[in-house]
């Protein structure tokens, strides 16, 4: 039996029927274009691509663009994203603190809001929070609920993108499988996109210093150790979206290391911020969280600088593999034991560059975080910004 056989094809695999989307997408870089490029770039009849132009022009999405006059008689049409036509929320609801921002299409922050709470609180007070902040937001910046085109959410665990519910987080009592979006839509009938922190921090590098990288890896190393996979320029999730968890990967050197999920010589339970404070509280050091253990980096210990580069060894014990399996071209380190500065970067970089192939390693580029700690909240933003401007919404729309 061949294989076509085998695999019917899915149901939605005849073509969209073409509509105002296509020309959209060109414009969605930013690049103001006239209505006889926009043909000739998607081969559309130039009435088309009029007709078109003028759907997209109704919806607000795109914009007349002034500026250019042509040698003698009218001015050439060129248009071009209107950033302004919606405006979208991108929350990181961390394990103690909340960042939400309002911004344009373009990802310009128009607004923003930072608290100190805790997601132990349970969905009904941080979504509260959460509703409440969004609407003094949209105020803020002078717009209306209805400009409003979706709404990001990045939580502190595992999440199902598909559905937005929160699978058995440990760290976020009375979240599990909660309907996250209806919770949220209960205060703005938008759609609302919730994926874990790691897989935001990675769309928000890429959206602030990557964009034109395709093959990239985020590491989060914090309490926990989890990577977002951006491939082909499409952030990866896996088929549970479970793709990325390094934090449980073993490592050798472990072996008899207890690790909180139950197993032993997890990475996480070596090379997270609370395992090396115990390394170093056991020292004489006052060390128990991420933040103690960059206090004494920074403050030139000998030995937390070692326990830190030990960390980036083990760490790129686990990236070494990763190298050889997906070749990234860039790996971003982020997450707050990112702040220890170059300490944990060597160490992976010592052995990712000794332990992978040398053609994987030829271009590799393994480079601190530039987003930082705002990279959740961009990557936020930027799933709500990408949702708005896909194909599928435009067409939505423009029906
Ligand atoms: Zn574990």
């Amino acid at each position: 039996m061949s294989n076509s056989q085998v695999a019917s094809p899915p149901r939605n695999a005849a073509l969209p029927a073409p509509g105002a989307s296509d020309v959209f997408q060109l414009l969605r870089d930013g690049q103001p274009r006239t209505r006889a490029e926009l043909a000739q770039l998607t081969g559309l009849a130039r009435s088309t691509v009029a007709l078109r132009v003028d759907t997209l022009m109704k919806l607000g999405f795109i914009a007349p663009y002034g500026g250019a006059v042509s040698t003698g008689g009218r001015p050439p049409s060129l248009f071009a994203l209107n950033s302004g036509a919606r405006v979208v929320v991108g929350a990181d609801l961390g394990a103690t603190h909340a960042l939400v921002i309002l911004t344009d299409l373009a990802g310009t922050v128009l607004a923003e809001e930072r608290a100190a709470l805790n997601i132990a609180a349970g969905p009904e007070e941080v979504l509260g929070w959460l509703a409440a902040a969004v609407g003094r937001l949209l105020e803020a910046a002078g717009r209306e609920a209805r400009e409003l085109g979706a709404i990001g959410i990045g939580l502190p665990g595992p999440v199902e993108h598909d559905t937005g519910r929160p699978i058995n987080p440990p760290i976020m009592p009375g979240w599990d499988r909660v309907d996250v979006p209806g919770l949220v839509q209960r205060h703005f009938a938008v759609p609302v996109l919730v994926d874990n922190d790691v897989n935001i921090m990675a769309l928000g590098e890429q959206a602030t210093a990557w964009a034109e990288v395709p093959e990239l890896m985020f590491i989060k190393v914090a309490t926990g150790i989890g990577a977002g996979i951006i491939s082909n320029g499409q952030l990866q999730r896996g088929a549970q979206g479970t793709a990325g968890d390094l934090g449980h990967v073993r490592v050798p050197r472990g072996e008899d290391v207890q690790c909180r999920c139950g197993n032993t010589g997890c990475l996480e339970a070596l090379a997270g911020g609370p395992a090396l404070a115990a390394v170093l509280s056991r020292e004489g050091r006052t060390a128990s969280t991420s933040q103690d253990v960059i206090d004494l980096v920074r403050a030139g210990d000998l030995q937390a600088i070692q326990v830190v580069r030990q960390a980036g060894r083990d760490i790129g014990d686990v990236l070494a593999t990763c190298v050889n399996l997906i070749n990234p071209s860039v790996i971003v380190i982020g997450g707050s034991l990112a702040q220890a500065g170059e300490h944990l970067l060597a160490g992976i970089r010592e052995v990712v560059y000794r332990r992978s192939l040398p053609l994987a390693t030829e271009h590799l580029r393994i480079a601190p975080s530039v987003a930082g700690q705002r990279a959740g909240v961009v990557g936020a933003a930027s799933l709500a910004i990408s949702h708005v401007l896909s194909p599928e919404a435009i067409e939505a729309a423009a029906r």
